[in-house]
């Protein structure tokens, strides 16, 4: 194998060349401590850099071994470790002549710890993969200033963010033992009969819209109230108490800007683990749980909306309901409706971002218009059902409309960013007013008809390429000639997990036979993913993808304007 030495001449020899004899490098070489691969190497400066990966043995990289003892433990040493690697390649990184010349670059976690292709641990060795912007002056090679980057600067980043010797021991147990209390958190949730902990002290508020760090000064910790408190034992911070959300129906009532959203959001993340020093490392969601929002403009494509909508005027089917412009209350529906089928046992809904006419018709309006002349069936005559006959819980925030206080299990107002049990005195509310409001829709929830996507729906294609997938931050896919809209699904936190998504949809698109159905599809990449992690949606090394849930690929999928489906041995929607 060739060596640093190797690699250094052969850069020197480049020197002044023409930018693609670059491509001479790709290979593997070893390092005093590590082998360097370079994959792929750009064609000119201005194209996206060079991929490369150092693998580091495990026992010169020299991690405790109980640092990766489980699956969590990993994730939160590699995701810290990505961190490091980032903070170090941008110090390192000087701009070196024309495009990307002299950047390096590592896809850098967020606030959520995630497991990514960033860092890896495989086959006995710590993988790191990064981008190297080789440099070029016009394009012409700079031989000398590639030398540097790749013999020197690299090895010394690396040097200070992947050998544990070097790093500061004390933040690297942390990220592992943060992470695994999360996961142990949230593993617990089930047992207990909860959706939801959110530990005392837990600082939830964001810097601003767009920081999603925590917030700087006068943040108010959480602090549960006695009658929710929890108290939990976890393995390596042992007890922490904080206050559990039951499974059934939970309202989060309270003021204008007492802190419901605030809390909501966090329970919205929760359903991923958080870096230690985020403020909300132990606010843990169960798994499964899905934010439901409307999302007027989206496409529909079959689904059976008819436990919230029927007979709409015309004519339309919504037993399979396609559209390619939902309406509010439409495509909130459809968004339950897909929830469900993938599995979701928890909804999170927030009065903020849904659509008044599928929340709520009161006793007056109900007075007003018959029954038979409104299509929609409100959530709130709904929600119980779900709970009782499905088992699927709702954490809800309304501070607009008392009507829920009848099925709600648990209240808790928002106060001052203080949460107060408020349940008994909102039950003795309903029980004063009861007579007033018919609840309607029925004595049952109602189907959730599963659809066989039709992967000839799925076009990838565009231009002379067969499959041209990619993505544009957390809310863009771009599949084929189609741009897919994410904007409204607010679970999805890393431009990584698009990309990933992106590249699960070509799977989807491969196992939708009109055989299988959603649900089938969903668990079958799972289980890919399990076995062969994020790389099974790869066919060469990338760095640059992150772990999303099957919820999120769906949502993806559900998006996807072209989309046909079959829906119980139909003909396509
Ligand atoms: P609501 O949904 O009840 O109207 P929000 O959750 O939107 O209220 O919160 C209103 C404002 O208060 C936001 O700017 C938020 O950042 C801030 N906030 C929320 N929780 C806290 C807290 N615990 N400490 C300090 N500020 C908070
Ligand atoms: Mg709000």
């Amino acid at each position: 194998m060739p060596n640093r030495d190797d690699l250094r001449r052969t850069l020197l020899r480049l020197d002044n060349g023409p930018y693609p004899a670059y491509k001479d490098i790709r290979g593997t070489y070893g390092f005093p401590d590590f082998t360097l691969v370079v994959d792929h190497v750009q064609g000119d400066p201005f194209a996206a850099p060079s991929r490369m990966r150092i693998r580091v043995p495990l026992e010169r990289a020299g991690f405790p071994p109980e640092l990766l003892a489980t699956a969590a433990r990993r994730t939160g040493l590699c995701s810290h470790l990505a961190r490091l690697f980032a903070a170090e390649a941008r110090r390192a990184s000087s701009k070196a002549g024309s495009g990307k010349s002299g950047l390096i670059g590592i896809d850098a976690p967020g606030q959520e710890v995630l497991p990514t292709t960033a860092v890896l641990v495989r086959d006995g060795a710590l993988e790191c993969r990064f981008t190297v912007g080789l440099p070029a002056r016009g394009r012409r090679i700079l031989g000398r200033a590639a030398a540097e980057i790749l013999c020197d600067a690299v090895p010394a980043v690396a040097a200070r963010s992947l050998f544990y010797a070097n790093l500061n021991p004390s933040a690297a147990r942390r990220a592992a033992e943060a992470n695994e209390d999360a996961e142990h958190l949230r593993n617990l949730l089930d047992p207990m009969g909860l959706v939801a902990f959110v530990a005392d002290g837990a600082v939830l508020p964001r810097r601003s819209g767009v920081d999603p760090r925590p917030m700087e000064r006068g943040a108010v910790p959480f602090e549960s109230p006695p009658s929710l408190r929890v108290e939990v034992e976890l393995p390596n911070r042992g007890k922490v108490t904080g206050m559990g959300i039951p499974r059934g129906i939970t309202l989060i009532v309270g003021g204008g800007f007492h802190g419901k959203s605030t809390l909501l959001e966090a329970l919205e993340l929760g359903v991923y683990n958080h870096r230690p020093g985020d403020g909300r490392e132990l606010v843990v969601t169960d798994a499964t749980a899905v934010k439901i929002r409307s999302e007027d403009g989206r496409s529909v494509a079959g689904v059976d909306i008819r436990p919230f909508i029927a007979d709409l005027p015309g004519g339309v089917d919504t037993g399979s309901f396609s559209t390619q412009d939902a309406s509010g209350s439409t495509s909130q529906a459809a968004n339950i409706m897909e929830a469900l089928e993938a599995g979701a046992r928890v909804l999170l809904v927030d009065e903020d971002t849904s659509a008044t006419n599928f929340m709520i018709r009161d006793h007056r309006m109900q007075e007003l218009i018959a029954k038979e002349k409104e299509p929609i069936t409100p959530f709130v005559d709904k929600v119980r059902q779900l709970w009782q006959e499905r088992g699927v819980s709702t954490v809800l925030v309304m501070g607009g409309s008392g009507d829920y206080f009848d099925v709600a299990d648990t209240v808790i107002a928002m106060d001052a960013y203080r949460p107060v049990d408020v349940t008994a005195r909102a039950r003795a509310i309903a029980e004063k007013y009861r007579a007033e409001r018919r609840p309607e829709g029925g004595e049952r929830f109602g189907e959730v008809t599963p659809r066989f996507p039709l992967g000839g729906s799925m076009d990838p294609s565009k231009g002379r390429r067969d499959e041209s997938v990619r993505s544009r931050g957390v809310k863009t896919v771009l599949f084929g000639t189609e741009e897919i809209d994410l904007s409204a699904v607010e679970q999805i936190v890393h431009p990584g997990q698009l990309r990933a998504v992106g590249a699960a949809l070509l799977l989807v698109r491969r196992l939708a036979d009109g055989r299988r159905n959603v649900a089938g599809i969903l668990d079958e990449i799972e289980r890919r993913i399990a076995r062969q992690g994020l790389d099974a949606l790869a066919d060469r090394p990338v760095g640059d993808l992150a772990g999303f849930r099957r919820f999120e690929l769906a949502a993806a999928l559900n998006r996807l304007r072209s989309l046909r489906v079959n829906t119980g041995g139909s003909e396509g929607a």
